[in-house]
């Protein structure tokens, strides 16, 4: 299948690109470098830099390449700065996946599938969290994923344009010592865990130990990026038997105390830790119940335990300690926009090319 990839050159995006390249499918990655990074495309991808705020670009992309299914990562991804800069996300986000869906319509792109968040689930009623807890996001990030979720219906409806939604809860870890998580900032638990032990940081600062949770800090559902992006895979094939929504997760919860224990044993580095206030927007515990995914796709995590998920995540940080190190954050050469390339030429490149208004690639 000929797959066109936004935010192909990021976290979860590049795994997934990668994961299509083995599968023997048809690659495009669509990136503006915002956030994502050149070496992060798999050998076998085709690139085209644009960003999605542009239409022209994206729409010429679409029709130059003619994909029959689209997954969509590229996003500003942040619950925290969504709070701080709302039409960041209830206007860009929204605006340039309405940008991609109206092009991947009108070229009669077929399959779509969105990276949506567990934040669609804000303070859950429940725990573990199926498909049908009741939608109430907790920040205007889950929001605008819940306005993308809600207009798939309606192209699935007018259009005939299956989707399957799927609701991230924590990615983690890295498919292998090469390809990793690299954020600029970096904000997520895990890297900041590890960026201690590499002697980065002097300490990692707990948000709140005063939680109602056994050890008093918040509990997540830590899911393997390898894992999570083979749900992509197969909900791609899957949609020949229709639209669908997957709540996506290990179906484990796991503590900061804990993460910060098992990449203690896993690193050997004490990593001290410090109790901070409470980070505004955080619930409690958000634990995906995994049963539809399963029962309909016959997914399981593969890497569903911690330690093997920080151990692999500890791999790239060592064998990485400044990520990929490119000038993945430079401003934008507007003239990149819809530029297609070869992407074993482009990671060759040295220009340096980016959004300057800023999607990164999802997750
Ligand atoms: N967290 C923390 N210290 C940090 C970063 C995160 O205690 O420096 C906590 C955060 O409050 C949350 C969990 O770790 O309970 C995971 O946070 P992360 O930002 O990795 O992902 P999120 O749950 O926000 O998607």
């Amino acid at each position: 299948m000929r797959v066109l990839v936004t935010g192909g050159a990021g976290y979860i995006g590049s795994v997934a690109a990668a994961q299509l390249v083995a599968e023997g499918h048809d690659v495009v990655v669509l990136d503006s470098f915002y956030q994502g990074h050149r070496a992060a495309i798999p050998a076998g991808a085709r690139l085209v830099v644009a960003d999605l705020a542009d239409h022209g670009a994206v729409d010429a992309a679409i029709a130059e390449h003619r994909p029959e299914g689209i997954m969509h990562f590229a996003s500003h991804t942040l619950v925290g700065e969504s709070m701080q800069k709302p039409f960041l996300y209830l206007g860009e986000n929204v605006r340039c996946g309405l940008n991609l869906l109206e092009s991947a319509a009108k070229h009669g792109v077929g399959r779509f599938i969105l990276s949506s968040t567990a934040n669609l689930f804000g303070l859950p009623e429940r725990v573990p969290i199926d498909e049908g807890a009741a939608i109430e996001p907790g920040s205007p990030y889950g929001e605008g994923k819940f306005i993308l979720e809600r207009m798939l219906r309606w192209i699935d409806e007018c259009f005939g344009m299956r989707f399957a939604a799927l609701r991230y809860f924590n990615a983690a870890g890295a498919l292998s010592p090469d390809l990793g998580e690299d954020h600029d900032p970096e904000t997520h638990l895990i890297p900041l865990v590890l960026q201690v032990a590499l002697g980065q940081r002097e300490h990692v600062t707990i948000y709140g130990d005063d939680w109602p949770t056994p050890d008093g800090t918040c509990v997540r559902d830590y899911v393997h990026v390898s894992d999570l992006a083979s749900a992509h895979l197969l909900a791609l094939h899957a949609l020949d038997g229709g639209s669908r929504t997957y709540n996506l997760g290990n179906g484990r919860g796991f503590s900061v105390r804990q993460v910060i224990e098992t990449a203690r044993e896993v690193t050997g580095h004490p990593i001290p830790a410090v109790v901070g206030p409470r980070r505004p927007g955080d619930p409690a515990v958000l634990v995906a119940a995994g049963d539809r995914i399963r029962a309909e796709l016959g997914w399981a995590p593969r890497f569903g335990d911690l330690r093997q998920i920080i151990a692999s995540a500890w791999e790239w940080h060592r064998k990485h300690p400044n990520g990929f190190g490119d000038a993945g954050t430079a401003p934008v050469d507007s003239t990149d926009a819809g530029r297609t390339a070869d992407s074993a030429v482009s990671k060759d490149s040295a220009d340096s090319t980016g959004s300057a208004d800023g999607r990164g690639a999802g997750g």
